[in-house]
């Protein structure tokens, strides 16, 4: 069958996100199906006639869609919710009332919460989202990612859902009530059943599935080791929360921190990464980048929690792979990875006088976009390059604030940062949003339902806490 063929022209750039940095001026770039096939001067010349569809991208740079390696789209109705305010509470008054709110959620709430997640992912450049569902309260059944697959599917978002699980009672020590856990053979039989259905782990996948147990603390040993056995079993990833203030716990129960008891477990890899990792050593940056284990380094929490910020530089030089994440919106309020890819620029330039070293601008896009894919094994994400995804966004730089900020495309996103939606986002070669509004998607009638999902599920409810 033939495939579509589109030809993006005119830019003032295309930022490729290469290891050389490299920025492409007056270049077309023709897309076929899901992939891009071409960068020519003049592309209507060669396949002009041939081309289903022409964008004419004047006064845009185009840059790689970015990649969400760590996200709770569950969280997203809990934003701005005055009673659970993360900055001003200790981790255990956070974790005991919001929990009581987490409970609250069902299938519908999944499918809003998720929906309006990937919208604000997707209007902010986002292109893959990697999502950790871990909230399985009783009551909400077991077909919750399944939700979210019928999200992402509406959207056109590419989507790889973590399936979650906390196993550990809180008589044994974990902080997840009893009404939210699984037992590990519930959870893997549901993994079973997830992958069966939405698995593709070919070229261009829009759906996957990752094992992703929520944390060692609120897991029995078990867990890990049956789902680190399960998952390359299915040739499927892993992923969990790792070095986010668990380790003095850990230590206590085990004797050991957590990156070794998850290393004797066989939860590393380079089929693992792990969210957070503030609380990790430098000779765990080794540890990590020998056993080519991923780090998705999500900035708003630790700023929010006032936890230690990532010693990017010296992790790189040890040779991890880093990605950037948004985390959930209980500990951040937003899906704006932009926002994310900004925030976590500043946050290292606060260091780079001690440590003598910070990301450039350019190389914090290159985390938040081919760091990403690489950690969640899709080489083929990312960047711009024949053979690649067509996953990318056009910012408009006829947008009067940005005017006379235009001097380098490559460094813009992070030191100047883009307010606002950007002006198109593609993903797969398929233009999912452009000029405001997603691509065959009612977003008024969206919005009102979600909103009174919302205030059935969440607000009335949580007015008690
Ligand atoms: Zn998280």
């Amino acid at each position: 069958m033939k495939q579509k063929r589109t030809i993006i022209r005119n830019a003032d750039a295309i930022v490729i996100g290469d290891i050389h940095d490299t920025v492409l001026h007056d270049t077309d770039m023709v897309i076929e199906g899901p992939q891009i096939i071409a960068f020519c001067a003049d592309a209507r010349k060669e396949y002009g006639d041939t081309a289903d569809e022409i964008i004419d991208a004047s006064h845009t740079i185009i840059y790689p869609g970015l990649v969400n390696t760590h996200h709770h789209f569950f969280q997203t109705f809990v934003r701005n919710l005055i009673t659970v305010d993360y900055p001003s509470m200790s981790v255990i008054d956070w974790i005991n009332d919001i929990y009581e709110i987490f409970k609250l959620i069902d299938e519908q709430s999944i499918y809003y919460s998720s929906l309006i997640a990937m919208t604000d992912l997707i209007k902010h450049g986002c292109t893959t989202a990697f999502d950790h569902q871990y909230c399985y309260p009783r009551h909400a059944g077991k077909a919750l990612v399944d939700r979210q697959m019928d999200a992402a599917e509406l959207l056109g978002m590419r989507f790889i859902a973590g399936r979650g699980a906390n196993t550990l009672p809180r008589s044994k020590g974990s902080t997840v009530p009893d009404e939210m856990l699984e037992s590990t053979d519930e959870f893997l039989a549901d993994c079973d059943r997830l992958i069966g259905t939405y698995h593709d782990g070919g070229r261009f996948s829009m759906k996957q599935i990752v094992v992703a147990p929520c944390q060692p603390v609120n897991c029995y040993e078990e867990t890990f080791i049956e789902s680190a056995c399960f998952a390359r079993e299915k040739g499927v990833r892993l992923h969990t929360h790792l070095g986010e203030g668990e380790n003095g716990p850990m230590v206590e129960r085990w004797g050991k921190r957590t990156l070794r008891w998850a290393m004797e477990r066989d939860f590393t890899g380079p089929d693992v990464w792990f969210a957070h990792g503030w609380e990790l050593t430098p000779d765990e940056y080794h540890i990590m980048a020998q056993t080519g284990t991923g780090l998705s380094h999500c900035p708003a929490p630790a700023v929010l929690g006032g936890f230690p910020i990532l010693d990017i530089p010296q992790m790189q030089r040890a040779g991890m792979h880093i990605g950037l994440g948004c985390d959930g919106s209980a500990t951040n309020d937003s899906s704006n990875l932009l926002d994310s890819l900004r925030m976590a620029y500043l946050m290292q330039a606060r260091h780079s006088k001690e440590r003598g070293a910070s990301p450039s601008p350019g190389e914090m896009l290159k985390i938040a976009s081919s760091g990403g894919a690489r950690i969640m094994g899709r080489e083929e994400l990312g960047s711009l390059a024949i053979g690649k995804a067509a996953d990318l966004f056009l910012v408009d730089t006829g947008k009067l604030e940005l005017a006379g900020a235009l001097h380098d495309p490559l460094s813009l996103l992070a030191r100047t940062g883009v307010t606002g939606p950007v002006k198109m986002t593609m993903i797969n070669g398929k233009v999912v949003y452009a000029d405001g509004r997603l691509t065959g998607v009612d977003e008024e009638r969206l919005a009102q339902e979600a909103e009174s999902t919302c205030t059935r599920v969440i607000r009335n409810a949580s007015s008690a806490y």
